[in-house]
């Protein structure tokens, strides 16, 4: 069955965000006066998952390879505009200030850019009015119907994979190296806006092919988790003790929705 979808200009999706942004997005959204967080998750990876794998393929695209200890991960960064409340750029009328210009993610909602989830309106905060109509977003064949969050989602995605790298880099000259574990939870970092923004400046500017700081120390609110990775040789933080309020645990409620 189709999926249909028209959005009502409620505003609901411009309220207190964590917006996903590339990092050229992410170099615009600091130099307009907006902050934006580093998101981090870990997962292990002790050996190459099979080609035909989708779903791991996916996941090994979106990140970069590194280590905890002696165990092989990879992590992938997240960068999030955050606002408490309106988005800046959010008119009275609900219209977007930046409309021609708006980030990836915005022309998506209520999409998916990750090819292996489907949209459920439940947990999206579009109101049911939204889900009762003729406009189809999804077909059939799970393809967008909307030519233009068809193309978000592809530069979106591609986004994604063709930066991992480069946000490795960036976690690198950051000094950041805590990371949640996938479908455990996340690490969020908040560097100083300008710290960031220097960050990205270089990265977006200078390729490398040094290999990563193999330094990572993985975060878990749950003990055996922390057990589990310690027999296998992972440099662990209980989420308790990270202390500095540079940096927070948030733990998934699902994959995907933090708590
Ligand atoms: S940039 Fe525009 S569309 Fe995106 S959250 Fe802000 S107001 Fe909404
Ligand atoms: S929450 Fe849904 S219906 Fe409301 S403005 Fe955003 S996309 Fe449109």
């Amino acid at each position: 069955m189709p999926l249909n979808f028209s959005c009502t200009m409620c505003g609901r999706c411009c309220h207190g965000l964590r917006l996903p942004l590339g990092m050229a997005e992410a170099r615009t959204w600091l130099r307009e006066g907006g902050d934006v967080e580093i998101f981090c998750e870990a997962i292990p990876w002790p050996q190459e998952p099979p080609a035909d794998d989708g779903v791991a393929q996916h996941k090994r695209k979106r990140s970069f390879p590194t280590a905890s200890g002696t165990l092989p991960v990879r992590v992938t960064v997240s960068l999030l505009a955050t606002f408490a409340g309106a988005c800046p750029n959010l008119r009275s009328d609900m219209s977007c200030g930046i409309y021609e210009r708006r980030p990836m993610a915005c022309r998506i909602y209520p999409a998916e850019v990750n090819p292996f989830l489907s949209v459920d309106p439940l947990q999206k905060l579009c109101p049911p009015e939204a889900w009762e109509t003729a406009t189809v977003l999804q077909n059939d064949a799970g393809n967008w119907a909307d030519e233009t969050v068809a193309d978000a989602v592809v530069r979106r995605r591609g986004a994604d994979y063709s930066e991992a790298d480069a946000k490795g880099r960036l976690c690198d000259l950051l000094g950041v190296t805590e990371a949640g574990l996938t479908n455990e939870g996340v690490v969020t970092h908040t560097p100083e806006p300008s710290q960031l923004l220097a960050a990205l400046d270089v990265v977006l500017v200078e390729a490398s092919n040094e290999s990563f700081k193999p330094d990572w120390v993985l975060v878990s609110h749950r003990p055996n988790t922390l057990a589990l990775l310690a027999s296998a040789g992972a440099n662990l933080l209980h989420a308790g003790d990270l202390a500095d309020s540079g940096r927070r645990f948030i733990a998934f409620v699902e994959p995907g929705i933090y708590a």
